[in-house]
């Protein structure tokens, strides 16, 4: 058996549904500003993939979308308002919540933008003070 790995997900209400093939990128959670208020939570799980890996199956026409800054198109169900992506084309990435793929095993790597951090977490895991260097960010790591 070598079969690429598949997860189905959807919105709150069901009626947009996606799925994801491969491998995530990277996993982990964000702290900043912009998630916490976009989601209405303290911390945002993401999990980033190359965007072929993302393909809507059903609900296209209800998806939404907004851009707060062009590094970010967050997505989500007009029906039921339920989150469900975001691009950031110039990370070339996209970031399916970890909430609404709940068929992916999540496995947190790192923290990012722990200096906005309302919620700190001692999980032993390192804390970027904003993005990994690869991604464009400090590359800077605090303490927890
Ligand atoms: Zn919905
Ligand atoms: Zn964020």
């Amino acid at each position: 058996m070598n079969q690429t790995p598949q997860y189905s997900g959807s919105c709150f209400c069901g009626s947009v549904k996606f799925t994801v093939t491969g491998t995530p990128k990277l996993m982990g959670y964000c702290h900043c500003e912009s998630c916490r208020k976009w989601s209405a939570g303290p911390i945002n799980a993401f999990t980033l993939w190359d965007p072929e890996a993302l393909s809507i199956t059903q609900g296209e026409d209800n998806i939404s979308s907004f851009n707060k800054t062009a590094n970010s198109t967050r997505k989500w169900c007009s029906l039921c308002g339920g989150h469900i992506f975001s691009e950031h084309p110039e990370m070339k990435m996209v970031d399916v919540y970890a909430a609404s793929i709940p068929e992916l095993n999540f496995e947190p790597a790192v923290h990012v933008f722990y200096a906005e951090t309302v919620l700190p977490i001692k999980d032993g895991l390192p804390k970027m003070k904003d993005l990994p260097a690869e991604a464009g960010g400090s590359g800077e790591t605090l303490a927890e």
